[in-house]
């Protein structure tokens, strides 16, 4: 039970206490809580967790240390976090309808990790790699490293190309898991922006991948999860899908049937803390094979669980599975499509025209500017976005020529349609009147801009009009 007291009364003592050590942390905390209030994210990534999820975070369970997993620990004294290791699983599992559920991951990262080293001991017959999974690893000799290091490093992985929206983790080749696989990326049709399942399946047919990822940070429309399957199926690849982003949308039931990817997937990774409004945080969702090699994600991959953030997923899990939870996942989606569609209403272009998830990706080319111009001049009109890499983007990861705009946070804050169709209006005014600048040295500039500070100022003044009626964590006043 909650009510305005309960909630103010806990932040504030928390607040108090933590003052009396270190004032600047608490004064650094109670700022966040204002500058999340005043400002309007669009930032596809990012919600706002509940009360109870924020203050399940700071407590005891934070000092237990608890390697291995329920029923296997590497340390006495378990009992309470078995207790919140478990209601995470079950309220996952019955959540999404999935066989197992391993909550322990710290992040989305470290998801993708523990699934890629659980399909590796999975599928890749090095007898070293038996060895070391029958924990004699002391018994390793000189050559049966070399031969494991040889056998993971010749397996192969097929992922979306960032640029395409896939995330670093499927197979980005500066990152981890483009060095531990042999890596190809499939991207988007040139001219729809949208997955050309036919090319995928030639592409997997000719690259014959052991592991399919699908999932992404920055694709704007449903993935047919069954076709995936069938393509990863017809080259016996492990189909794996990164629901990081969605994993609310799916959780809500917005994405039904051929687009949930949890009955079509051998394994699904997830952040907690995105559409799923949970604690920063990952989780890994498989079919019954894969459970024992997923469990041993701590300590092969991760490092000792934090009990904390465990319980606050427990309780965001359980938020999830409130009726509440589908209509807030619906809204998400409606939200995000009158936003894209007052854009293009403005004449603003879109990757693949539209959304039919929970974000849209801004081509900015069209005003002459790159995302990076494009992110800063919005920052500074009160509008919180990020530049994001476009398909066959001319600008690179850096500076690129697009910018994603997400509607959780704003959803979770009670803005509608009306309101969408109004932010429309302020983005397109905003990359309407703002102009590419030049450097120190009078040379063009991908960063630089110029923007008419009244612009910014008219701008910045309605985004918190219209955020003055939509208070942020209304049953929390610190003051
Ligand atoms: N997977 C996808 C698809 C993501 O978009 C992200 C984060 O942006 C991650 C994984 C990584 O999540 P984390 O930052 O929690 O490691």
């Amino acid at each position: 039970m909650s009510s305005f007291n309960a909630e103010s009364t806990a932040f504030r003592a928390a607040l108090d206490v933590i003052h009396a050590v270190e004032p600047g942390v608490a004064d650094a905390i109670a700022a966040e809580l204002a500058d999340q209030r005043a400002s309007l994210k669009l930032i596809a990534s990012e919600n706002y967790a509940s009360p109870a999820v924020l203050l399940a975070m700071g407590n005891w369970l934070s000092d237990k240390y608890a390697e291995g997993t329920i029923g296997r620990r590497f340390y006495a004294g378990c009992r309470n976090v078995d207790t919140v290791e478990a209601l995470a699983a079950t309220h996952a599992r019955e959540l999404f309808g999935a066989p197992h559920a391993y909550a322990q991951p710290h992040s989305g990262i470290d998801a993708n990790l523990v699934a890629y080293w659980a399909i590796l001991a999975d599928r890749v017959e090095a007898p070293a790699l038996k060895r070391a999974q029958a924990r004699q690893v002391n018994d390793l000799t000189e050559k049966d490293w070399f031969e494991l290091r040889r056998e993971l490093g010749n397996q192969r992985m097929l992922g979306m190309s960032l640029d395409a929206g896939g995330h670093l983790t499927h197979g980005f080749r500066p990152n981890i898991s483009g060095k531990m696989f042999d890596q190809r990326s499939y991207g988007t049709d040139p001219t729809t922006g949208l997955i050309d399942y036919d090319a995928l399946r030639e592409t997997a047919r000719e690259f014959k991948p052991l592991v399919l990822v699908a999932g992404y940070s920055a694709y704007p429309r449903k993935i047919n999860f069954r076709i995936m399957r069938e393509i990863a199926d017809a080259v016996g690849a492990t189909f794996m899908v990164d629901m990081a982003h969605f994993a609310g949308l799916v959780a809500g039931k917005v994405f039904t049937g051929d687009f949930n990817p949890i009955p079509h997937a051998h394994i699904v990774t997830t952040t907690t803390h995105k559409s799923l409004r949970g604690p920063r945080g990952g989780m890994v969702l498989c079919q019954p094979e894969l459970a024992d090699q997923v469990d041993r994600g701590c300590p092969m991959v991760l490092g000792g669980p934090l009990p904390h953030i465990m319980a606050a997923k427990a309780v965001a899990l359980a938020e999830a599975r409130h009726p509440d939870f589908q209509d807030y996942a619906q809204r998400i989606v409606d939200n995000a499509q009158a936003l894209a569609e007052g854009l293009v209403r403005r004449g603003v272009t879109l990757v693949t025209g539209g959304t039919d998830n929970h974000l849209a990706l801004i081509d900015v080319h069209g005003f002459g500017l790159t995302g990076r111009q494009a992110e800063q001049a919005l920052l500074e009109s009160g509008i919180v976005t990020n530049r994001n890499s476009i398909p066959q983007d001319p600008n690179g990861a850096w500076y690129t020529s697009g910018i994603r705009i997400g509607t959780p946070a704003l959803t979770t804050r009670g803005l509608g349609l009306e309101q969408m169709d109004e932010i429309a209006d302020l983005i397109h005014t905003v990359l309407s009147q703002t102009r590419p600048g030049t450097s120190a040295d009078g040379t063009p500039s991908k960063a630089q801009y110029v923007l008419d500070p009244a612009v910014s100022d008219r701008v910045s003044k309605q985004a918190t009009e219209m955020l003055a009626v939509f208070p942020l964590y209304p049953t929390v006043d610190l003051d």
